[in-house]
This record gives C-alpha cells, sequence and structure tokens, in this order.
C-alpha cells in the first residue's frame, strides 16, 4: 500500500499553538502557577512518585520515562507538565493534540528536541491515529521513519531523534489506545483537591495578587471552587475586582459573598451552567436516564463541554450518576435544586444496571 508523504519543502518550525485565552488573563495564570514541584499544594501521592522518577533521572544522568497525566480540567497536569523540565533543568516544547493534524505537524517538535528535553502534548486523546501511530517509533527507540516523495519514487529514511521525553496531559485516558498508554513508563491520575487545600492556594495566590484576605473568605472561595485550583484562581480574580471596585480593596467574607453570589455561584460552588445542566434533566427529562447527547443538545452545548468541564465534578459531588442508560440525578441534586423527589424515586446509587440488581429492588 502506497503510505502519505508525510514531509514537504514548507516543514519548518513547530507551528504555533494559539491558546484561547485573553492576553490579560493569560499573563496572570503564568503569575499564579506554581513554578516548582515543591510549591504545588496537594497531590501529594502524585508529587512524591513524579520527584523519584525525577531524581532517578537525574541520578542516572538519563532522560525522564515518558509520563501520562490525567484528570479533570484545571487540577494541575500542565503546571506538573512545566515544573518537571525546571527540575531537571531541560527545555520544553508545548504542543496540543488537538492541532498535530498529520505526522509532519509533530515531525518539528522532534527533531527540535534537545537530549533529554520535554515535548508536552496537552489533549492528548485528540491525536490522530496517523500521528499517534507515527510517534510510537519515536517514544520507543527515538527514530521516526519518513517517506519521501508519492507513488513508485516514494522512499522510506530512517531518522534518529535526541532522546527525550514526552508528557502526555489528558481529560480522558479511557479514549486512549491501549498501544499509547502503554509506552508511558509513568502514569499519574490527578484527584480533585480538598477545601484545606484550595484554601491554601487561594491564600497563596491573594498574595501574589497583592490582595488582602482572610481566612474565612480563603476558605469560602475554597468551598465554592469545585475542587479545582483553576477554578479557585477565576474565583478570587472576581472577588479581588469587586473588593476594589466596590469595597475598600480588602476581601472579607461578606465581600466575598456578594461577590461570588452575583457570579450566581451558589454554596456547593456549582455555577449557572451546572444547574441549568441539572434542571434540564429534571425538567426536560424527568431526572434522567438520559444519554448526555441529548442533555447537549438540548442545552445548545458540546457534548465534549459537559463531558469534560461539567459532569466531572457534578459526579464527584454525587449530584449525579452515570449508568449505561444515561445520566440520572441523585437525590441530593433533587433537595439542590430545591425540589422534592417523586414519590417512585429510588435512590440513584441504586440505579439498577441489569436484570439481576433490578430484582433486588422487587
Ligand atoms: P490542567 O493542565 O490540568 O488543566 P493547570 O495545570 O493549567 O491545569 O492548572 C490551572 C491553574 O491552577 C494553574 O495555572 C495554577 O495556577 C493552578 N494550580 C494547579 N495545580 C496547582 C497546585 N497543585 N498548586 C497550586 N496551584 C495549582
Amino acid at each position: 500500500m502506497a503510505r502519505e508523504p508525510i514531509l514537504s519543502a514548507e516543514d519548518t518550525a513547530p507551528p504555533e499553538v494559539a491558546p484561547a485565552i485573553d492576553p490579560q488573563q493569560r499573563e496572570e495564570d503564568v503569575a499564579l502557577r506554581p513554578k516548582r514541584m515543591e510549591d504545588m499544594v496537594g497531590q501529594r501521592e502524585v508529587y512524591e512518585r513524579l520527584k523519584i522518577a525525577v531524581d532517578a533521572a537525574l541520578i542516572r544522568g538519563e532522560p525522564l520515562g515518558h509520563v501520562l497525566l490525567d484528570g479533570p480540567p484545571g487540577l494541575g497536569k500542565t503546571t506538573f507538565a512545566t515544573c518537571i523540565p525546571r527540575a531537571l533543568d531541560v527545555s520544553l516544547q508545548i504542543a496540543s493534540g488537538a492541532t498535530l493534524a498529520a505526522p509532519k505537524d509533530l515531525l518539528p517538535y522532534l527533531t527540535n528536541a534537545e537530549e533529554g528535553s520535554i515535548l508536552f502534548i496537552d489533549e492528548i486523546h485528540r491525536l490522530p491515529k496517523a500521528v499517534e501511530e507515527f510517534m510510537y517509533p519515536a517514544m520507543e527507540d527515538f527514530r521516526v521513519d519518513i517517506t519521501l516523495g508519492e507513488g513508485v519514487s516514494a522512499r522510506t529514511v530512517n531518522m534518529s531523534l535526541r532522546p527525550f521525553t514526552l508528557i502526555g496531559a489528558t481529560t480522558r485516558s479511557g479514549m486512549l489506545s491501549a498501544p499509547l498508554r502503554d509506552r508511558f513508563q509513568v502514569r499519574e491520575h490527578l484527584e480533585f483537591y480538598s477545601e484545606d487545600e484550595l484554601s491554601e492556594i487561594v491564600r497563596r495566590n491573594a498574595a501574589k495578587l497583592r490582595i488582602e484576605i482572610d481566612d474565612a473568605s480563603a476558605e469560602k472561595i475554597a468551598s465554592c471552587s469545585r475542587g479545582t485550583p483553576r477554578v479557585a484562581n477565576n474565583r478570587l480574580r472576581w472577588v479581588r475586582d469587586y473588593a476594589t471596585s466596590r469595597a475598600d480593596g480588602k476581601i472579607t467574607l461578606d465581600v466575598a459573598q456578594t461577590a461570588l453570589k452575583m457570579l450566581g455561584i451558589d454554596h456547593m460552588g456549582l455555577d449557572v451552567q451546572d444547574r441549568k445542566y441539572l434542571e434540564t434533566i429534571l425538567r426536560v427529562f424527568h431526572g434522567g436516564p438520559v444519554g448526555v447527547e441529548a442533555v447537549a443538545h438540548t442545552l445548545n452545548t458540546a457534548t465534549d463541554t459537559l463531558t469534560d468541564e461539567v459532569e466531572p465534578f457534578l459526579l464527584r459531588a454525587e449530584l449525579v450518576v452515570r449508568s449505561p442508560r444515561g445520566r440520572k440525578l441523585t437525590a441530593a441534586a433533587y433537595h439542590h435544586l430545591g425540589v422534592t423527589p417523586p414519590v417512585d424515586f429510588r435512590s440513584a446509587f441504586a440505579e439498577p444496571i441489569d436484570a439481576e440488581q433490578e430484582r433486588l429492588f422487587e
């Protein structure tokens, strides 16, 4: 079978990865992002294991094994990926799985990789199959097979690369193929943060943003941050803006509460979109079970937004359960929405998933 040529004259420097965030927020994000792994709050077990792998690589003078980080957005995957090269004192290149459409898009990153350096690919589950397969020999033997020319004149050139480390981040480890997953020597899953950890992050970041905050306010912002540092940072920035323009520049409990209420954030930290999701399942689909695509269509939202950004925390907060028949509200969700569960409501924890389980409730 003729292979697609993957190299042409235009293949030069790595394409720019354009972030879809406004420049001021990006600058602040950089300022708030911990620079060293030691400065990261929480995720202690992941930190310990990565530190051991990094120290061992330094002692042996070898590149770190490839690392896969998975977990919902905003929990620190990129932060780990930017701290690890600092710990190893090597350079870092950043790419996104969504922009690597063909092997030729990945090639410049691989050829530019310095000995022992890090290549971070965010959203690695979005890599097309052809790019993924192109990466296998690069990960395993630090070489790539390049097809030059087309048709009968096509020839394959084997090119060696300098040994490097790939750090992949994904919100959907389930979507990674087994051969790709197996090529990562270190695989870590990031969990949601406790309120104490988020309070600590809020206090530290308030100091970085040079705003005064008391403990009660830091705890309030933390408890409304869905277990996620990125959300905590966003809430803190909003409360800071509110304190600057409507109060005397200090964050007190009263200021924090009023500012969060103005954003429509409730005591569990759910925002308008989260509640719309729950209300849609309740009103339109009678509490479920319902497929996530149907909810997404009704809300006029992308399914990925729901599965990646909205659902992980709602599932963890046990407001929704996922079963083979779809999403279903729990009794806690009914109570949260101020609605009494229907009389025949069975706790979602007892959601029957097959005929045998069904009998348990008869
Ligand atoms: P992800 O890549 O998982 O989506 P990021 O690494 O970009 O998440 O984290 C989002 C923001 O949250 C970072 O800019 C950083 O300010 C903050 N953050 C994440 N993890 C931590 C942590 N462990 N300690 C302190 N701040 C953190």
